[in-house]
């Protein structure tokens, strides 16, 4: 396998940085995942649209410019030959001598990788996820794509740990903010799609933006507020989303059946609605 490290594309097992990387001491940086499908990046330009502004919230500039991080990311697409994954990348404020305040003279990390993963046929689309919910642990601006993700971690590990595939995390007045790694949404019995608005509390999923604008096409209602596991678990169906999952049904949330306890059909729907927009606009 072949990474990014730098300017320089070089073998996996060789991309390395130095232990003094802010990114490693303070997790002082920030990353993005965009999903490969056909050989070709699915909705990349929200993605670096979104580490611009993950970015500009840490006051960091990015070591290459964008349309550089696109030919990256295509030639980690093609030296490793995916046809079907993601790619991650990351940019941290740099190695510096261990201090708090923003070094002066650190040139940030920028690094790469490409992963394969089965997209279109995965299994979580055929059974649907379990979910189980914790309270959100998180810091205030979790609009930023920060790589401190350790309330994320925990939250994910309880999850596998209860025999779920997804966390969603609830904050303290009882709402879903969102799962640990994706978008949270249900659907009404009044065929209502809800998803939380964006704000600090939750990231703006470029998933969750393409499946609003989609789902509004189609005439389908979409709401943006604030709801809360016990509405959820009677919702007629729930599901999430994310670069690399695409949409994935809800099947049950903290042990109870969400709708008859097997992927909605309208879930289902929104994922073959969203396969094809990503298939069409890839690049
Ligand atoms: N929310 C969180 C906390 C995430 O980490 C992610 C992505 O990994 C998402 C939502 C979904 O965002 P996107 O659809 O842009 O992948």
């Amino acid at each position: 396998d072949v990474a990014y490290v730098n300017g320089v594309f070089t073998p996996l097992e060789d991309a390395k940085v130095s232990i003094l990387d802010r990114g490693f001491l303070f997790a002082d940086g920030v990353y993005e995942v965009a999903a490969v499908i056909d050989g070709r990046l699915v909705d990349n330009e929200a993605h670096l649209a979104r580490l611009q502004r993950s970015l500009d919230a840490l006051r960091l500039t990015s070591p290459a410019p964008m349309p550089e991080i696109v030919e990256i990311e295509r030639a980690l697409v093609s030296r490793n030959g995916i046809d079907e994954g993601l790619v991650y990348l990351q940019i941290t404020r740099g190695a510096a001598e261990r201090d708090f305040s923003f070094p002066n003279n650190a040139r940030p990390t920028l690094v790469a990788f490409a992963q394969r993963k089965n997209i279109l046929a995965s299994p979580a689309a055929q059974t649907g996820v379990k979910i189980l919910t914790v309270p959100d642990l998180r810091w205030a601006r979790r609009d930023i794509k920060s790589v401190a993700l350790l309330a994320q971690v925990l939250a994910k590990q309880a999850a596998t740990e209860a025999g779920c595939q997804e966390a969603w995390m609830v904050d303290q007045e009882g709402f879903v903010t969102e799962g640990s790694s994706s978008t949270a949404f249900i659907i009404t019995k009044q065929d209502a799609i809800v998803t939380r608005p964006n704000s600090t509390a939750i990231l703006p999923g470029c998933t969750r933006r393409a499946v609003m604008a989609l789902a509004d096409q189609e005439g389908l209602s979409v709401e943006e507020r604030p709801f809360t596991v016990a509405e959820a678990q009677e919702a007629a169906e729930a599901f999430l989303t994310s670069a690399s999952n695409l949409v994935l049904p809800v099947v049950s949330i903290d042990g109870r059946p969400v709708g008859t306890g097997v992927p909605g059909e309208r879930a289902k729907r929104l994922r073959a609605i969203y396969l094809n927009f990503a298939r069409a606009t890839a690049v």
